[in-house]
């Protein structure tokens, strides 16, 4: 049996792995690599994933970054099915549909300059119409199992508590006359991470490919996060002053309105208008809204007693650019959770046009902020930033939380490998740049005597 890494080997994007057993080829996740030009250029369908010869793919989770190259690999031939569970088919619906509409306007502006520049036009990457093609080949395949999804190749999902939908891919394949049990863990979400399951246990695999986004470092505990985010609140709405969470759509956004709805139920805060101004953010609400089997029993006794809904009478969605900006002439106190999450495009700009000039607002970032971001000029304390080309004073109150991850930090990961350690698994170290993985795989040696591989993209391991 081979398998070749294809994508987030070395890096946190991109992940796709083929899995080889001689009578089948299947892809696990087919995502798009992000961070900049020189990742982007990466975006293409390697020979070795042979879109014609593939007989499935299998969806980890809906993030991009897991599923952004579907699209490509259905232009270069491929028909099969794209397994993955229910929650995880209308997620990447909505995220391949937005990341589609993102590309087809990036690429008309900047074909615009290209132009009036007499230069050739670029295409985007993919486009609405690909979207559909990809759509169509999704297969649901359920929270349990094994099923079959190639010749010699069983599937069984397991939760991994990382976004609605996310799965622990659980693969038994037939590799001659013995039958390997390969574990991928996808993303890995922290315990405890509000809504969702926490993450299946696993205690047996013959070969592990597991996550290393935070291998080097645990996150600031939840606890303490959350009492920052309600003191900052409390004296936000004492100022009567306007609260601004850039936020992504798909998680965070219904994390963050989770605790609010828990701070208002609880009379931490009395409650005030909070909108979710982004027509993304309230489609993946919704989506939330149709899988409350996948909620974790503190979500679902919030929601079976009506005290979710009871909590959120002053939610308030905008669908429309006309309705976000009518939140220009509304008083404060208010909070309003808005995309990007970085303030690198999307309704949070106007906001933080109109708001970030006055002292009573408040801004507060609950995600990573890269550099070269607005976010990241803000969180550095920039006292006069730009904004659609307007130099705006920085006179708003600017916060960075850090302890909303939906990643396991070091303890959740090392804990999450201690169930499977005593099977002795063969420990393939991916999804993580160097100082993740490196700390993580020298704490599996300390503690287990396990040798990890610490592949890069491109690189091919077999198990004879
Ligand atoms: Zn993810
Ligand atoms: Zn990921």
């Amino acid at each position: 049996m081979n398998i070749s890494i294809l994508g987030a080997g070395n890096e946190v994007t991109g992940s796709a792995f083929l899995v080889s057993n001689g009578k089948a080829k299947v892809l696990v996740d087919c995502g798009q690599f992000q961070g900049g030009r020189r990742e982007e250029n990466k975006n293409r369908i390697p020979k070795a994933m042979s879109p014609r010869e593939l007989d499935a793919v299998v969806i980890s989770h809906g993030h991009l970054d897991h599923i952004g190259r579907l699209p490509l690999l259905v232009m270069k031939g491929f028909s099969g099915p794209v397994y993955a569970t229910p929650a995880t088919i209308d997620v990447a619906k909505l995220i391949l549909k937005d990341a589609a509409k993102v590309q087809e306007s990036e690429a008309a502006r900047i074909n615009r300059k290209r132009m009036r520049a007499g230069e050739p036009l670029i295409s985007p990457l993919f486009t609405d119409e690909d979207v559909d093609k990809t759509v169509r080949l999704f297969t649901p395949l359920d929270y349990d199992g094994p099923h079959p999804v190639a010749p010699g190749v069983q599937v069984q999902m397991m939760e991994s508590g990382h976004v609605l939908g996310s799965a622990i891919i659980n693969m038994d394949v037939e590799d001659g006359t013995r039958e390997r049990k390969v574990v991928f863990s996808g993303d890995l979400g922290p315990l405890n991470l509000p809504i969702l399951k926490d993450p299946a246990r696993i205690d047996r695999a013959d070969w592990v490919f597991m996550e290393s986004t935070y291998g080097d470092r645990d996150h600031r505990p939840l606890d303490a996060t959350l009492d920052e985010f309600n003191s900052l609140i409390r004296e936000a709405v004492k100022r009567k002053g306007k609260i601004l969470v850039p936020s992504f759509a798909l998680g965070r956004t219904q994390q963050i309105v989770y605790h609010l709805a828990e701070a208002f139920h609880n009379r931490i805060v009395e409650p005030f208008p909070v909108y979710i101004d982004s027509p993304l953010a309230i489609a993946a609400t919704e989506v939330y809204a149709r899988h409350p089997d996948l909620y974790d029993s503190e979500m679902r006794e919030f929601v079976l007693g009506n005290k979710l809904r009871d909590a959120l009478k002053t939610v308030r969605f905008s669908q429309t650019a006309d309705e976000s900006k009518s939140i220009n002439d509304v008083p404060g106190p208010c909070l309003i959770l808005a995309g990007s999450g970085m303030c690198t495009a999307g309704w949070i700009l106007h906001h933080l046009k109109h708001n970030l000039w006055r002292p009573e607002t408040t801004v507060i970032f609950v995600g990573y902020q890269a550099p070269g971001t607005l976010g990241r000029l803000l969180i550095d304390g920039r006292p006069q930033v730009s904004v659609f080309g307007e130099k705006i004073a920085v006179n708003a109150t600017i916060r960075s939380l850090g302890g909303f991850s939906a990643h396991a930090g070091q303890s959740d990961l090392v804990n999450w490998y201690a169930c499977l350690a005593g099977s002795r698994p063969r420990t393939t170290l991916v999804h993580g740049e160097e100082r993740g993985r490196k700390p993580l795989a020298r704490i599996i040696k300390q503690r287990w005597n396990i040798d990890c591989d610490l592949p890069f993209t491109g690189e091919t391991l077999s198990m004879n």
